[in-house]
């Protein structure tokens, strides 16, 4: 039975990846750990990885994992920018990701910020539960007859753009390969970040896309513009982000990730001091709402998440081709 050492293991993880992997013949070593350079000896004896947003595939990671006998690694995501892609194919490691799995799901998760920013929902959540009825505050805004500004109209931003057409919102799109006939206006970056009421990215985080969102860019945004990010955090500088919302110049944030998320997100580190000031900061502002990287967290995407990695696994162990979807240039950020 082929073993795969199963990075960052959270329970419900174990739910979908547990059934099928036993149905394919595969064995998963579960590890709570993160995988980085120095916890790639835990997969000794396996012949694959299986690793996650946060988990560490830089050049050490890569050297580390291939000493010990490692020879793939397989993604259970579609976002590859902690991959050294570059190492991987000098050192042989194969590594392989899920370009696509439920987009909806992470569409619709960036709809509910985006309803949540307008109608203050996550204020009046807490409110209510502590008896506090007043509405002082909670002034929200109209969706319908506002602009949209979708950064990315890949196989997430365009279902994105759909749920916007049906809150009677107009669609304004920036996409270096864009996908024309679907009713929405291309526009160059710069017009979008002019118009947009709403501004949501979903474009990959690439060496050209990193800081995409700075303060050059806030600064010819509508005042009180609302931002959502689900795709990845350090496509906006966060410090930049911090300045335009105590400026006012960015009126709600909506935030699934964030550029140092990797200390903290997908953990509970309630009972320990917050170290990153900035974050700190964000999470305290009642404009800023924040999830831990949740955006694909849905029974159907864990599902098919599931299926397509040990597809990828099963295939790789059987000796055929799988298909990277990887570009060299990606790099690691
Ligand atoms: P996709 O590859 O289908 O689409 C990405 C789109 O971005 C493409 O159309 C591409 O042309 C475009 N793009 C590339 N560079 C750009 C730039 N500089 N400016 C504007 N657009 C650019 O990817 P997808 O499946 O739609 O996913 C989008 C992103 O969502 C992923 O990159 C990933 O980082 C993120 N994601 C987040 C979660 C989560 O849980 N929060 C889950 C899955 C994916």
């Amino acid at each position: 039975m082929e073993q795969v050492a199963f990075y960052d293991t959270k329970p419900y993880d174990k739910i979908w990846f547990g059934r099928l992997a036993r149905e394919r013949g595969m064995e998963m070593r579960w590890l709570e750990n993160r995988l980085n350079k120095d916890t790639a000896v835990l997969a000794s004896g396996c012949r694959a990885v299986c690793a996650f947003v946060n988990d560490d595939l830089g050049r050490g990671t890569v050297t580390a994992l291939r000493k010990n006998g490692v020879e793939a690694a397989a993604l259970r995501c579609a976002g590859y920018n902690n991959v050294d892609v570059a190492a991987a194919e000098k050192e042989g490691l194969s590594v392989f990701r899920v370009p696509a799995y439920s987009p909806g799901s992470v569409a619709e998760h960036a709809a509910a910020i985006m309803l949540s920013l307008a109608r203050k929902t996550h204020k009046a959540y807490v409110r209510t539960r502590e008896h506090n009825f007043s509405l002082n505050g909670l002034t929200g805004f109209e969706l319908r007859g506002k602009t949209a500004g979708v950064i990315g109209t890949g196989k997430v931003g365009r279902l994105f753009c759909e749920i916007c057409f049906g809150f009677g919102m107009k669609v304004i799109a920036y996409d270096p390969e864009p996908v024309w006939g679907r009713g929405i206006e291309y526009v160059r970056f710069d017009e979008l970040c002019r118009r947009a009421d709403v501004i949501s990215l979903h474009c990959p985080l690439t060496p050209q896309t990193y800081h995409l969102i700075n303060r050059a860019t806030f600064h010819i945004m509508k005042d009180g513009v609302c931002i959502i990010n689900t795709s990845r955090g350090a496509l906006i500088d966060s410090d930049a982000l911090l300045e335009a919302i105590k400026s006012g110049k960015v009126g709600s944030a909506g935030l699934d990730v964030y550029e140092e998320e990797g200390d903290v997100f997908y953990e509970d580190v309630s009972s320990k001091v917050m170290r990153d000031d900035t974050l700190n900061i964000l999470i305290s502002q009642p404009n800023v709402l924040v999830t831990s990287h949740q955006a694909f967290l849905t029974d159907e995407a864990l599902k098919a998440i599931a299926e397509t990695t040990l597809e990828n696994l099963e295939r790789f162990f059987s000796g055929k081709n799988v298909e990277s979807g990887m570009t060299v240039t990606a790099g690691i950020l």
